[in-house]
């Protein structure tokens, strides 16, 4: 069944809560996040973008002393229920970081380093995969001479989308970014943004972005947050052209610092 036919790629955030130690940094967060569209988060700087993605993958539990209370239904599973194994969680979930974090081995290991671990041993096909995969993150053409150096002889707008590619080969629901193009020149910017917007008819992606511009070019919906909540959200057209809140018309007319 194709990712398009089936069911899978919805979240669905209910009275969600996150503390560090007494910090309250997500207050009450309800939302959906709709189905194979492209959703931004934004909002000034610690309003908790970061720790709100981080819950995606469960990567919010690698703190000390945080608190989660709420529920978080994956494909309408609650992640944060004990009796679900973390690895079936960020196998759906690819991750790209504000820094590219290539593995310490070569470009070819670095994409079949997934779907080893997932039992592939067959080397026509991982082949194929590696070609596959680095041209869906059109870097195929880039480094296809020099598959077996090291991935961290790429530049750094190569490597994020060395990991893009690493991140699809595991065949992942959903796509996460952290403001993912941050680090990165403005031709690789556009390379990612691109492939997100080519992406999002089969994946649920989230990009957490602090620029406003980069939102209205790739998002469909928009998720407005500030001081830990959730002040807006909707499609981004309406959400950019007429904010209902006043926090929102202060943060997309530029008012808010
Ligand atoms: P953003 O990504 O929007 O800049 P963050 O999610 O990183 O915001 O941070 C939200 C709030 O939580 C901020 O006040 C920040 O200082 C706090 N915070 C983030 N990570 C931690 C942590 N590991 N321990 C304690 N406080 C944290
Ligand atoms: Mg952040």
């Amino acid at each position: 069944m194709s990712q398009i036919e089936n069911n899978k790629g919805s979240i669905q955030v209910q009275n969600l809560n996150v503390y560090y130690g007494e910090r309250h940094a997500l207050k009450n967060l309800n939302i959906e996040i709709p189905k194979h569209k492209l959703t931004a988060i934004i909002g000034p700087s610690g309003c908790g973008k970061t720790t709100f993605l981080k819950c995606f993958n469960r990567l919010i539990e690698t703190n000390e002393n945080v608190n989660i209370t709420g529920q978080f239904l994956v494909d309408g599973q609650n992640i944060f229920d004990p009796k679900v194994e973390i690895t079936s969680i960020r196998k759906k979930m690819g991750l790209l970081s504000q820094r590219p974090y290539p593995l310490p081995m070569s470009i070819y290991d670095n994409i079949t380093y997934g779907p080893r671990i997932h039992g592939e041993r067959n080397k026509t096909k991982m082949a194929e995969t590696v070609e596959y995969y680095l041209k869906q993150a059109s870097l195929w053409e880039e480094v296809k001479d020099r598959l077996h150096s090291p991935a961290s002889a790429l530049s750094i707008g190569q490597q994020q989308r060395l990991c893009l590619a690493r991140g699809l080969a595991v065949a992942p629901e959903f796509i996460l970014g952290d403001e993912p193009t941050s680090a990165l020149d403005p031709i690789s910017s556009k390379h990612i943004e691109q492939k997100f917007i080519e992406l999002k008819n089969q994946y649920t992606i989230v990009v957490v972005t602090h620029s406003l511009r980069q939102a209205r070019r790739i998002a469909d919906y928009i998720v407005f947050m500030y001081l830990g909540e959730i002040i807006e959200h909707g499609p981004a057209k309406e959400l950019l052209s007429n904010p209902q809140h006043q926090l929102t018309k202060d943060y997309v007319t530029g008012e808010m610092s």
